[in-house]
């Protein structure tokens, strides 16, 4: 299989004209960069101040709060800039996206391979920015862990089919960015190092193909080479990252997570079939331990079980901390929430309660809990 480029960035490219890098666009507000891995950014400065915008196909709007004829837009929250200048901002670009918007139309469907080997001319690393800033690091996107209730589904699956692939269900497809480690190698060397997040929002860094193609595992080489401002943090629902620990564990500085969303495994087995048991999970992370790597571990959704077990698991094997967050819409796990032992926790009111208990059971047990990235990396 050869490698294509997925043109995401061309397209993006295209829809604002031009307008990249350094150029203004009304009083004030500058473009500051664009990206298309975490769906389709632009990173703006409003009056000196940071401000992303996502432009999304209107048929994926989910309270984008300007649209074109065809996409919508939204800035990301929080941000420092006031809510009027943000939706200025917004409205200015959206007059040059609906400009442009008709040269953009979706390409023909090319292709109904559901594993693509893609090469990119964007930026490996997408700066973030925030309390703590960081980059986000994405060696594939799009899973076939396939969790039905993942929010990244919304973002990816309407992108997809601008790069002329079939759509296919959320967790039967994965491009794999074979060319990733050699371009972050290069940036490594030449950017100023902020933490890295690997596959914070679009897809897991082990699929099943990672064996295969071990994109995860040279980026991870070129981190433990690069100079020692790099950290790194590295996110999974699959047990395979242990594979990586010796790598890992010489860098000294690369920390690693699970995502636990309950302690319960038939509550797990329910929502996330095809992920790592808890069991395989909570002996990752204690192997982990074991190597001398820092570890860390996010709750997201809140899902059924003991909360008092879940956070007993939590302070046992995490030495950075937690991270809690809610159910961000059901999207195709609506029916897992009809049966009456999983009904409550579809309601908002359930999951904020679950995480503030979950959050004063963790605080009595002395464990950090963070929103971003753990204290220690800032
Ligand atoms: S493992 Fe993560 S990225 Fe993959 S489907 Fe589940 S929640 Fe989404």
């Amino acid at each position: 299989m050869s490698a294509i480029s997925d043109g995401l960035l061309a397209q993006l490219r295209g829809l604002l004209g031009g307008a990249v890098h350094g150029q203004n666009i009304a009083a004030g507000i500058r473009v500051r960069g664009i990206s298309a891995q975490l769906g389709w950014l632009v990173d703006l400065d409003v009056d000196d101040a940071p401000l992303t915008v996502e432009i999304v196909p209107i048929a994926a709007a989910r309270g984008h709060k300007v649209h074109t004829v065809r996409f919508a837009l939204g800035y990301r929250t929080p941000t420092t800039v006031d809510s009027i200048r943000a939706l200025a901002a917004t409205r200015a670009l959206a007059r040059i996206v609906a400009e442009h918007e008709s040269e953009t139309d979706q390409p023909p469907i090319s292709t109904t391979q559901r594993i693509r080997e893609l090469t990119n001319d964007d930026d490996a690393l997408v700066a973030v920015d925030g309390p703590l800033p960081y980059y986000a690091l994405n060696p594939y996107i799009g899973c076939t862990i396939g969790c039905r209730f993942c929010y990244a589904q919304s973002r990816l699956q309407p992108l997809r089919l601008r790069t002329g692939a079939s759509l296919t269900p959320w967790g039967s497809w994965v491009d794999a960015r074979v060319d990733l480690p050699e371009r972050l190698a290069a940036e490594l060397a030449s950017r100023p190092p902020r933490p890295i997040k690997f596959s914070p929002i679009v897809g897991d860094p082990y699929p099943a193909i990672e064996r295969r193609h071990r994109i995860t595992r040279r980026c991870l080489c070129a981190i433990a080479l690069a100079s020692p401002g790099w950290t790194a943090f590295v996110l999974t629902r699959s047990a395979a990252a242990a594979d990586d620990l010796e790598t890992m564990s010489q860098a000294g500085r690369i920390a690693l997570g699970v995502s636990l969303p309950t302690i319960d495994d038939e509550v797990r087995a329910h929502f996330e079939p095809r992920a790592a048991s808890i069991a395989e999970r909570l002996e990752l992370l204690a192997h982990a331990r074991r190597r001398g790597v820092p570890t860390f571990a996010v709750v997201q959704p809140m899902l059924p079980g003991s909360p008092d077990a879940l956070a007993d698991a939590l302070a046992q094997h995490t030495s950075l901390g937690v991270s809690l967050d809610v159910l961000r819409g059901e999207e195709q796990a609506g029916p897992l929430f009809d049966p009456p032992a999983y009904a409550a926790a579809r309601a908002t009111a359930w999951q904020a309660e679950r995480v503030e208990d979950l959050r004063s059971r963790l605080q009595a047990r002395g464990t950090p809990i963070w929103q971003d990235l753990p204290e220690a990396s800032g």
